[in-house]
């Protein structure tokens, strides 16, 4: 195999190969940019290396070759002594894992060549010391394992209150020494002084780092797959740090916040490589290069307009100035944030470089998602005390608590709260619940805070590691002297993992504002979001409804663009004041009180459906008949049972009806409930209660003009139950002389199975994917993700909750089984989905792909599902 490339080899595309980095570097090289000459060793070989334990036969001869064409091509040695060429050895994977990785510069130098290097930049000792105290501090903690803190206290120690440029040679020298006794003292061996060797131990380094603990973690968090392994770049070194005349910096081609066109970029004069970001020294804003090197500053706008360009998008680049020659030494297409992705996509179609259905490849329904979170308004920056990981989107404020048993009782009282704990278990449940948002100092973005927050659809900020949290003390601490007490208000933001003290005004997104249909004046944003949506729309092949119970929720899906109800529960309407009529039926001693019961129920249902049916003004409606256990609608066991014990021990009262309705309780008690009576099963067993349904149906249907029902029956197993529904079903609306579509839910994997059969006797299929994940995969869904999901997502048994995105090999399986067969027994057969997933990005993909006419969502979800509906057309 071809372990190694040459930059004039590689170009953007090999990146599972070449690795990012390496992959645009190579790109640039081709472009006839000023890219110091190198060469990349591929991630294979990191993964032999990985897998085996040694790096494969032939790579050191490989790596021999292409030094010794990079050695002629600057006409120098590596570490030659008296002109010595240096490299920096760098790592570079697939994916951009930002300072997960290690890298080292200045490779070549040792007691001998140090002098040489200050040869080559004429007679600057200074430099050549600084660039050799700087490889043993490098080389040092990332190669050797040596805790940086050695290194950086005697820097310090030795600056002062002066800056890394106020050291001299002299000192610098002495430093140098000092470090090579830290190497000696930290890692029991000498500071290896042979060139070859130490590129030798760096890319061994870099290799390793692969696997290094904060790596693992941030592959985990950003899913990304563990065994790609990472390449590595050797880059011929060029200086920044040679005098006032050279420099480094880092640039965007646009701004990455708001996606404006301009010139974004911080620039350090006098520095080398990771000096901009590690803040050792104020950064001036690149405008400000203009003044200094306006030659240099004039051709790196240039350059910055070719791979905008090139790459058609918004790159972010690595440069350095050595006394006045510019160079790049890195680019990619540069993450942004929500808003500005949106922005640069439509800016770039304006500019001719993309077309509108690129556009919409661009941005991400998840990006949407962000988009229509409530937020703080722009105020809030200036009350920030900490910022950790944005875990589950969304502006909470509330007093802070720090125990669940708080957090439940003040919630109680009508307060808002916010749950701060150093990390959240299992038993927090109930707090989580109650709390308006989650706040914790350990853990990230899969831990049990973030995965349970994140199911509930609840604010969370995780891992603010800058809190100092003591629950017994019942406080913590922020940075700067901050103490937040219990019941002091604090505000967190979801969507950016930033705490801020006191209570920050929420203000709504102005692009939900623009879902709704009000007047949001000329904003860019919203106007982008538009264009891409309105494209979306054109291209999408899969329909869009909404989860909607009432007539509010159905008016603001038609907003978001619901092209109908997937899903209309009715089970709500059963509950409130018309509990008591639900306790009658199920409490009736004959047929005739069970009647009466059901009379009284049906003009409230009827007037129920006749509001979501004007609300859709035409649009299809597909209501699902009772699903819930009927003992739902019922008091609770133990507290009726407590009331009636009590009063027969004298010490309370109890009515003849409670001791009636405990009866029925106990009756209808069922230990597995989801498994129980429920669904078809209860209408087959509670004669009257699905006609009086179908009848409220018909007749709402037939009072409002252009109403399109669609009867769905829930819990299907068996062909047979359908035909049983479907038949009485049919007959009361053929009575009342309307027209509408009898269908089913799948959400078992036997009637997925066994679709063919049923389709015969539906007209539609509505998979449920809550209920079919659930019976798949035997997880009970109101348990197992506060048990054990955090787990299983570290162990990799998952990468994502698959109540959150349809697992594809199993539940999509069985999707794809019924989609199949279902149409094959009925081609007309209509098919959609209304669980949750129904507004998950994926898993609309999914659908997509798996020919289904529409998905199902609540009325938020509606815009990320005609966005990802949309994508997934292209
Ligand atoms: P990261 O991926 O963490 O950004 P890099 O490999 O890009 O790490 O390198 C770290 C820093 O060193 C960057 O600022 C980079 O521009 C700089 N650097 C890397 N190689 C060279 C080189 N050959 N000459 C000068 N600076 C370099
Ligand atoms: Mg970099
Ligand atoms: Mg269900």
């Amino acid at each position: 195999a071809k372990y190694v490339y040459d930059f004039t080899e590689g170009n953007r595309n090999l990146k599972d190969l070449l690795g990012g980095k390496g992959a645009n570097l190579a790109e640039m090289t081709n472009l006839g940019l000023p890219v110091p000459p190198g060469f990349t060793i591929t991630t294979e070989a990191c993964r032999y290396y990985l897998a085996e334990g040694k790096v494969p036969d032939g790579l050191g001869d490989e790596v021999d070759r292409h030094l010794e064409a990079l050695e002629r091509a600057m006409g120098r040695k590596l570490g030659q002594t008296d002109d010595p060429l240096l490299v920096s050895v760098r790592s570079g994977a697939k994916f951009s894992m930002p300072g997960m990785m290690e890298t080292v510069l200045n490779i070549g130098l040792n007691d001998e060549s140090v002098h040489g290097l200050a040869k080559q930049a004429g007679g600057n000792e200074r430099f050549a010391w600084d660039s050799y105290r700087r490889l043993i501090q490098m080389f040092g903690k990332t190669v050797l394992g040596i805790d940086g803190e050695h290194f950086e206290g005697a820097l310090e120690a030795l600056k002062g209150d002066r800056q890394d440029t106020d050291l001299g040679a002299g000192e610098l020298q002495g430093l140098v020494e000092t470090f090579k006794g830290i190497v000696r003292e930290q890692a029991g061996m000498e500071f290896p002084a042979d060139p070859r060797e130490q590129m030798r131990l760096a890319v061994k380094a870099v290799f390793d780092s692969w696997n290094a603990p904060r790596a693992v973690l941030y592959r985990r968090q950003e899913r990304i797959p563990a065994d790609l392994g990472t390449a590595v770049n050797i880059v011929a070194m060029v200086f920044g740090n040679c005098g006032n005349d050279s420099g480094t910096g880092v640039a965007f081609t646009r701004d990455p916040g708001s996606g404006q066109q301009g010139i974004y970029g911080d620039y350090l004069q006098n520095a080398q490589g990771e000096d901009v970001v590690a803040g050792i020294r104020n950064t001036i804003p690149l405008q400000d290069l203009e003044r200094i090197d306006k030659r240099s500053y004039d051709e790196l706008l240039e350059i910055m307009a070719t791979l905008e360009n090139h790459y058609r998008d918004l790159c972010d680049i690595e440069f350095t100035i050595e006394r006045g020659k510019l160079w790049m030494l890195q680019t990619r297409v540069g993450k942004r944030t929500a808003a500005a992705a949106f922005c640069i996509a439509t800016q770039l179609v304006d500019q001719g470089l993309i077309t509108m259905d690129e556009a919409v490849t661009r941005v991400t329904g998840d990006q949407l998602a962000k988009l229509m979170f409530p937020r703080f308004d722009a105020e809030a920056a200036k009350k920030r005390i900490a910022k950790g990981m944005n875990a589950s989107p969304g502006a909470a404020v509330g007093k802070a608590v720090f125990s669940s048993e708080r957090a439940v009782e003040l919630a109680g009282q009508g307060e808002d709260v916010i749950l701060v704990r150093r990390e959240t278990n299992p038993d927090d449940l109930s707090g989580m619940i109650a709390a308006r948002g989650i706040l914790t100092s350990r853990g990230g973005k899969t831990s049990h805070a973030a995965v349970v927050a994140r199911g509930m659809g609840k604010t969370c900020v995780c891992g603010a590691e800058e809190l100092e949290v003591s629950i017994e003390g019942k406080r913590f601490t922020a940075p700067g002297g901050v103490t937040v007490s219990e019941g002091d208000v604090i505000s967190i933001d979801g969507s950016t993992g930033e705490v801020f003290l006191g209570e920050v005004p929420v203000v709504d997104s102005p692009v939900v504002e623009y879902f709704e249909g009000k007047d949001v004046g000329d904003d860019d944003l919203v106007r982008a979001v538009d264009r891409v949506m309105r494209h979306a729309d054109e291209t999408r092949g899969l329909q869009v409804r909404a989860n909607a119970d009432t007539p509010e929720d159905a008016a603001r899906a038609r907003r978001f663009g619901a092209q109908g109800i997937g899903l209309c529960r009715t089970e709500h309407m059963f509950l409130g004041e018309r509990r008591k009529l639900v306790e009658d039926l199920v409490l009736a001693s004959g047929e005739q009180e069970r009647q009466a019961a059901l009379d009284a129920l049906e003009p409230l249902q009827r007037a129920d459906f006749e509001g979501i049916f004007q609300a859709m003004d035409g649009l299809p409606v597909t209501i699902r008949l009772i699903d819930p256990p009927l003992h739902e609608f019922l008091p609770d066991l133990t507290e009726l049972s407590v009331r009636v014990a009590l009063a027969d021990a004298g010490a309370g009262e109890a009515t003849d009806k409670d001791r009636e309705l405990l009866a029925a309780v106990k009756r209808l008690h069922e230990q597995n409930p989801m498994l129980g009576l429920r669904g078809v099963r209860l209408g087959l067993v509670i004669p009257g209660l699905f006609a009086m349904q179908v009848r409220a149906i018909a007749q709402a249907a037939k009072a409002v003009p252009g109403a399109r029902p669609e009867i769905m029956i829930p819990l299907t197993v068996a062909v047979q139950e359908l035909e049983a529904v479907r038949e009485e079903a049919a007959a009361i609306l053929a009575e009342a002389g309307v027209d509408a579509l009898i269908g089913t839910m799948i959400e078992t994997p036997r009637a997925a199975l066994t679709a063919g059969q049923v389709a015969e006797a539906a007209q539609f299929f509505s998979f449920g994917t809550n209920d079919l994940t659930q019976m798949t995969w035997g997880f009970s869904r109101d348990d197992v993700e506060a048990a054990f999901f955090s787990r299983y997502l570290e162990l990799g048994i998952f990468g994502v909750s698959p109540f959150e995105t349809l697992d594809r090999d199993g539940v999509g399986r069985l999707v794809r089984i019924a989609a199949e067969e279902g149409r094959a027994a009925r081609p007309d057969l209509k098919l959609g989905i209304c669980g949750e997933h129904g507004g998950d990005p994926d898993s609309v993909h999914f659908c997509h792909e798996a020919g289904l006419d529409y998905v199902s969502c609540s009325p938020f979800r509606i815009p990320v599902a005609r966005l990802e509906a949309g994508r997934a057309a292209l």
